[in-house]
């Protein structure tokens, strides 16, 4: 984490509730892109009590990037008096689902909301204000402002540039090993990227990659097309009962936020691999590696997880 973001974290601390699940280990290694899909699920189920059936009387947007369509202007005006019915989720997309339009937002790094009084200062992170008819506000806050906010008709949120080309949701009604199968045996690519694309599948980020690769055995760097059925099979049920478990854990929280409704997880306890380069795999007792596949740091049991075929 650097600096900045430590800083303003503290600070945000002292400050109350907060929705987000973010990260520090007790470990010196770099985490990279958080959230993924249990700590999204998280921040879905804390803002679910916190906002259902309030209605939004205003929008304030001070850094206008956040706002990817339509215009900030539109956008402003559209979202205007519409009460929140529901939060969903898809992928690692949150969706506010509103009287008539649907809010997609992604948090990317950083992205985290807050709900707070009018009269608590804003931060100089803080960038995208919903005002609120319980006289509260919903503040989005973003270090890195890489988040991404888009407000559709909810006739239109299937073929929403973000939505349409996502691949299924990891569970068990969803993810069909014969899809897992098809989408795996044509690509050349190592499975470590496949379980990163979200048009394979949704939700999967690197820190439980590294986990779901090591649940099922398989060697990161070994390529789509060079695993057998029976690898893709077990790595389907890897993906669902890993990503199952954290979503019960309440997601990864490394660092911890003060938040009333229990959206710190604890899935950091369950790290087989992620985070833990140069200790001992808790399998076979091998030294655990820390490679790049495709840019992105990747942490593997090299004895459990052997290169080539079995
Ligand atoms: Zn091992």
């Amino acid at each position: 984490m650097e600096t900045a973001g430590t800083t303003q974290n503290n600070k945000d601390q002292e400050a109350g509730l907060f929705l987000a699940s973010f990260i520090e280990f007790n470990t010196k290694e770099r985490v990279e892109n958080m959230p993924e899909l249990p700590e999204v699920e998280n921040v879905r189920n804390g803002l679910k009590q916190l906002i259902v059936g309030k209605r939004i009387t205003g929008a304030r947007v001070l850094w206008p990037n956040i706002i990817k369509d339509p215009s900030v202007t539109e956008f402003k005006q559209r979202i205007e008096g519409q009460e929140i019915k529901d939060i969903r989720r898809r992928g690692k997309f949150l969706l506010f689902v509103l009287s008539r339009d649907v809010l997609i937002s992604h948090l990317r790094m950083e992205g985290k909301y807050r709900l707070e009084g009018p009269e608590v200062p804003l931060t100089k992170h803080t960038h995208v204000i919903f005002e609120l008819d319980s006289k509260e506000e919903l503040r989005y806050l973003d270090v890195r402002k890489f988040g991404k906010m888009s407000l559709v008709e909810k006739a239109d949120l299937d073929e929403h540039p973000s939505m349409r080309s996502l691949g299924p949701e990891p569970t068990d009604d969803t993810l069909e090993t014969i899809y897992l199968i098809k989408a795996l045996k044509k690509t050349e690519r190592p499975v470590k990227a496949c379980l990163l694309d979200q048009k394979i599948v949704a939700g999967i980020g690197n820190i439980y990659a590294d986990e779901i690769l090591y649940d099922a055995y398989i060697h990161p760097e070994r390529k789509g097309k060079e695993l057998n059925e029976d690898e893709i099979k077990r790595l389907r049920d890897s993906i669902i009962s890993i990503m199952n478990r954290a979503v019960e854990k309440g997601g990864t929280t490394i660092r911890t936020y003060a938040n009333a409704y229990g959206a710190e997880g604890s899935y950091q306890e369950c790290l087989a691999v992620y985070g833990r380069t140069e200790e001992v795999c808790p399998r076979c007792q091998h030294t655990i590696r820390k490679i790049k596949v495709g840019q992105r740091g990747t942490h593997y049991c090299p004895q459990c997880q052997k290169a080539g075929r079995e």
